[in-house]
């Protein structure tokens, strides 16, 4: 009969639809795939990089930026100390109150909002107006608990999350804006310059006295607290790592040779790239309709900004190519950037038996209602493949950098630990990317190195690390030296 037709019709659709989905998935996962021996090339080749970054500037596609850090807290850093963290979506104002030797944080306060969309892509001065009038009410409530000496002005550190090319520790000029940022005018400035002139417009009375990126805030704030840290690594909206060199390998550094041997490199490993990186036409596409087309390659596969687009851009083609969510594409999938990485994590760690998290996140956000299971478990399977392979390269992008610092084998009855400071939204809310990126790095590095390397969350560590910098580097430290 021809109800009889009809479900035949049906069935032989439906199995066809499914047949697409399992191949587009499938040949999606063989592209993004990260078996040991292809992370450890690409660890390798993040060796080689940072070689060639420190032989010269422009070496590299790896900036290997020097921070002019050749000392990191002691603990004896004291008194009442600013920063303001400017990187991602939001942007925080502190206040420190360091008690010198074994003193530690006395008191702390901060405020924290997010940065307006249009002022990411605005003016510089419109940008460094609206922060530096956050700064001027943050300093309008400082109250009595903080000693700042009577005459004394106010010092600020700056964490600044941007590729900078420092010219001193207070002083650094934007090479180039990442992560939705892009306001021309800034790029090739001094954005301590910015600041000051913005701080005096808007009446805030303070002084810069260290200009740092967030991994370096980072790894300051988290020696500050365990000196094992040598390393820091933010996996956020954008990624990047940073570390302790020795002085003596780094060929491009013609100033005097710092007293302690060794300098903070600021490694900019957001803009690797290697023919050994699994990217697929997603992340071709992704890349060529970016603000910044072919820069922050690595950033672009490992980091929150970018892994819920990815997913998107999958879930598109399921839709278009093998009919995922019905006859017609659901108009909200083809915007971009609708998908966001925090809602992708959710999705992932939907542990309901119906997934009903999934689907209340694809009717939520992509307006698609009635999903069945099988929908929703296609969605789960996306994010892992996504997250996965994000963890596993961040996983070989620092196994390179303990292979640069010698730390990725034990020397005979070494006990020494190589703590790694991490921090970043991706690390601290996204359980499974996080479980694989440390196990990944435990299994490149085999059982017995791996005891020896500490993942350490350092909890908004780079604020109160720049605090600690403008400390050591105060402009009155250095009378009362003198
Ligand atoms: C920036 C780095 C920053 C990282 C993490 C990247 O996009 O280039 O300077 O450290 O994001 O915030
Ligand atoms: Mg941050």
């Amino acid at each position: 009969s021809a109800a009889v037709v009809l479900i035949m019709r049906h069935r032989m659709r439906s199995s066809s639809k499914w047949a697409r989905v399992v191949a587009i998935l499938k040949e999606f996962e063989e592209k993004c795939g990260t078996p040991t021996s292809k992370l450890m090339q690409v660890a390798d080749a993040m060796t080689v990089e940072m070689h060639a970054g420190l032989a010269s500037e422009g070496g590299s596609k790896l900036k290997m930026l020097i921070s002019y850090v050749d000392n990191l807290p002691t603990g004896d850093e004291e008194g009442v100390f600013y920063a303001l963290d400017l990187g991602g979506t939001n942007f925080r104002v502190l206040r420190v109150q360091l008690g010198g030797k074994d003193g530690g944080i006395v008191d702390q306060e901060f405020s924290e909002v997010s940065i307006p969309p249009h002022l990411m892509v605005g003016t510089s001065d419109a940008l460094f107006d609206y922060i530096a009038a956050e700064l001027a009410k943050f300093v309008a409530q400082e109250g009595q608990k903080f000693h700042l000496p009577p005459g004394r002005q106010r010092e600020l550190g700056f964490t600044f999350s941007f590729p900078v090319m420092q010219t001193s520790i207070s002083s650094g000029t934007l090479i180039r804006w990442t992560k939705g940022f892009s306001i021309d005018d800034t790029v090739g400035q001094d954005v301590v310059a910015e600041l000051a002139e913005a701080m005096e417009r808007q009446g805030v009375d303070m002084q810069v006295s260290a200009l740092v990126n967030d991994t370096i805030g980072t790894l300051a704030g988290g020696r500050y607290s365990n000196k094992d840290v040598l390393i820091a690594v933010i996996m956020g909206t954008g990624t990047n790592a940073a570390y302790v060199e020795r002085a003596q390998a780094i060929p491009k550094w013609h100033g005097p040779p710092p007293k302690s041997g060794e300098m903070v490199i600021n490694m900019e490993w957001g803009n690797f790239r290697s023919s050994h990186l699994p990217l697929t036409e997603y992340d071709h596409a992704l890349d060529a309709e970016s603000l910044n087309p072919s820069e922050q390659i690595f950033e672009k596969l490992t980091s929150g900004m970018y892994l819920g687009e990815i997913v998107r851009k999958v879930l598109c083609k399921l839709a278009e190519e093998a009919a995922l969510f019905g006859d017609i594409v659901p108009p909200k999938l083809r915007t971009s950037f609708i998908l966001r990485t925090p809602d992708m994590s959710a999705m992932h760690h939907d542990t309901s038996s119906d997934l009903r998290v999934v689907g209340k996140k694809l009717k939520d956000i992509l307006e698609i209602s009635n999903t069945s299971l099988k929908t929703r478990r296609v969605v789960v399977e996306l994010c892992n493949i996504v997250a996965t392979r994000g963890a596993r390269l961040a996983a070989a992008g620092i196994l390179g950098v303990l292979k640069k610092m010698g730390r990725d084998t034990l020397r005979d009855g070494e006990t020494q630990k190589t703590v790694i400071a991490m921090d970043g939204g991706l690390y601290e809310h996204y359980t499974e990317y996080r479980k694989c990126l440390e196990n990944t790095l435990n299994e490149l590095l085999g059982e017995e190195v791996s005891q020896s390397i500490v993942f350490e969350h350092s909890n908004d560590g780079s604020g109160i690390g720049a605090a600690l910098l403008a400390a050591s580097h105060s402009k009155y430290l250095e009378v009362l030296e003198s």
